[in-house]
């Protein structure tokens, strides 16, 4: 049996540096925002090539307090327009609504799972004001493209870098430094992930970055000083020392995810499974490694008596949820299509080169 995710084992590498980080911690006896925040936010900035790094509480709140900083600058205003890719996972949205603005929901294209670009220039209207990219399974959004419709449009660009951590473009600049913030999450099986529930903005904007700080802690700088509306949104501080001991891995990690994917990519050959576009650079950190088939319940027993593990990364569309029924009268063919159609195959930094044979034999018997 191949695991999709053995979660535990990743974790179980650092298991000598995690019990002594949690002894560091204790002996210390501070909990809230302390030093390992600190370094953590030092080292992340670091890492992303971004000026500021604010510990949060979880992914969807780093996107909510970007869109609730700029409310406070007056860059952004309740009723606003907010782009989003239809195809995205649902926390994007929630965080666009939650900040009282209006999604938009952008139709997607098959080969970068990204915003379809048509259909992006049809979407804008007077009130749009900001963009929402996500890198989607690990893949960077064409940036530059969004780069030039943001600044011909006069957007604001939020990059949701929540399955992208170390996605890097041709010209070394990372997830989390390409747009005007970003928006990360450290859940457990993200990339970068803790033990535990964490989050990141990242962003070289100097007010922005101040309002956030004030925002994720009561809206103060000054304990019991309340300048802001705030929220309770800290990155945990022993979360923050289990991530100071994983980040130094991450790049690792990252290579190892690329091989994998390289290996499926040349390796799996069948004409019933689609296999993710690629070029073999460093703008993809294969979170997920996604195909797609046309009779996936079929697939689905196949791997099942195969022992291969799998999970689909998203079996309903947003505008379809329950929760977001505002959208249900919308109609996105090719998200619709991809939802009905994408599948996970194992993916992770841990697999054996055995594992990895074993999935692409399994997969080219189907
Ligand atoms: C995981 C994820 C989030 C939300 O992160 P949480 O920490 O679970 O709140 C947001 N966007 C995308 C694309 C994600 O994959």
């Amino acid at each position: 049996m191949i695991p999709f995710l053995d979660l535990k084992a990743i974790n179980q590498r650092f298991e000598a540096d995690f019990q002594h980080g949690f002894q560091g911690f204790l002996d210390t006896g501070y909990y809230i925002l302390g030093n390992q925040v600190k370094l953590f936010e030092a080292n992340f900035a670091r890492f992303c090539g971004a000026k500021h790094c604010i510990g949060v509480g979880n992914g969807l709140e780093a996107l909510r307090l970007i869109l609730e900083g700029y409310k406070v600058l007056g860059s952004l205003e309740e009723k606003d327009e907010v782009l989003v890719a239809s195809n995205t996972y649902i926390a994007t949205i929630l965080a666009i609504k939650q900040a009282g603005l209006k999604p938009v929901l952008v139709e997607a294209n098959f080969d970068t799972y990204n915003f379809d670009f048509n259909s992006l220039k049809d979407s804008i209207s007077d009130k749009t004001k900001a963009i929402m990219p996500v890198h989607l399974y690990g893949q960077l959004s064409p940036m530059e493209e969004i780069s030039k419709f943001a600044k011909e449009n006069n957007l604001l660009i939020i990059e949701d870098a929540a399955q992208a951590h170390g996605a890097k473009n041709e010209k070394g600049m990372r997830a989390g430094n390409l747009g005007d913030a970003a928006g990360f999450s450290f859940y457990p099986s993200k990339n970068l992930g803790a033990l535990g529930d964490g989050g990141a903005v990242t962003t070289n904007n100097d007010e922005l970055a101040e309002v956030i700080k004030k925002l994720r802690n009561y809206g103060t700088a000054t304990k019991y000083v309340n300048e802001l509306l705030g929220f309770n949104s800290r990155l945990d501080e022993l979360q923050a020392a289990f991530l100071n001991i994983k980040l130094p891995m991450l790049n690792v990690d990252n290579e190892r995810r690329r091989a994998i994917a390289k290996k499926y990519i040349s390796d799996i050959s069948n004409a019933k499974i689609t296999l993710p576009k690629y070029d073999g650079s460093e703008d993809h950190v294969f979170h997920l490694f996604v195909v797609r088939v046309e009779n996936r319940n079929k697939f689905i027993d196949f791997l099942d008596r195969n022992g291969i593990g799998h999970l689909i990364h998203y079996p309903i569309p947003p505008h379809q949820q329950e929760a977001l029924s505002e959208f249900s009268h919308l109609a996105f063919p090719n998200t619709e299509k991809i939802h009905n159609e994408v599948i996970s195959i194992p993916m992770s930094p841990i697999m054996t080169d055995e594992e990895v044979d074993m999935v692409i034999e399994v997969l080219n018997k189907y």
